[in-house]
């Protein structure tokens, strides 16, 4: 992906906002080449794109009452969160935030 001098089409200059925050937040890194310059993601953003691209999935909208929680047994309302029912205490702990 070399740069040219041939026009860029207006559409095209819709996206100039967010290119200047890729720049602003060093999310894009500039690499030059013997055939010209070359811009690309930083890992970071691309590990970042991977992740957005394979979201975990949300907890549930819908609280349940009269179950008991499947995280610490405590009779209180809860949420399905993935094949579970959580209270809201348990769903804040990372392995079930990592579990969705
Ligand atoms: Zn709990």
């Amino acid at each position: 992906m070399s740069t040219s001098n041939e026009p860029i089409p207006v559409l095209a200059r819709q996206f100039d906002p967010l290119l200047r925050e890729l720049m602003a937040f060093s999310l894009v890194q500039k690499e030059e080449r013997a055939d010209g310059v070359s811009w690309v993601l930083t890992p970071t953003a691309q590990r970042r794109l991977s992740e957005l691209d394979h979201p975990i999935p949300e907890a549930s909208s819908m609280f349940v009452v009269g179950h008991r929680c499947d995280g610490c047994r405590e009779h209180t309302v809860t949420r399905r969160v993935g094949d579970q029912l959580l209270c809201a205490r348990c769903q804040a702990l990372p392995e079930h935030r990592a579990a969705g």
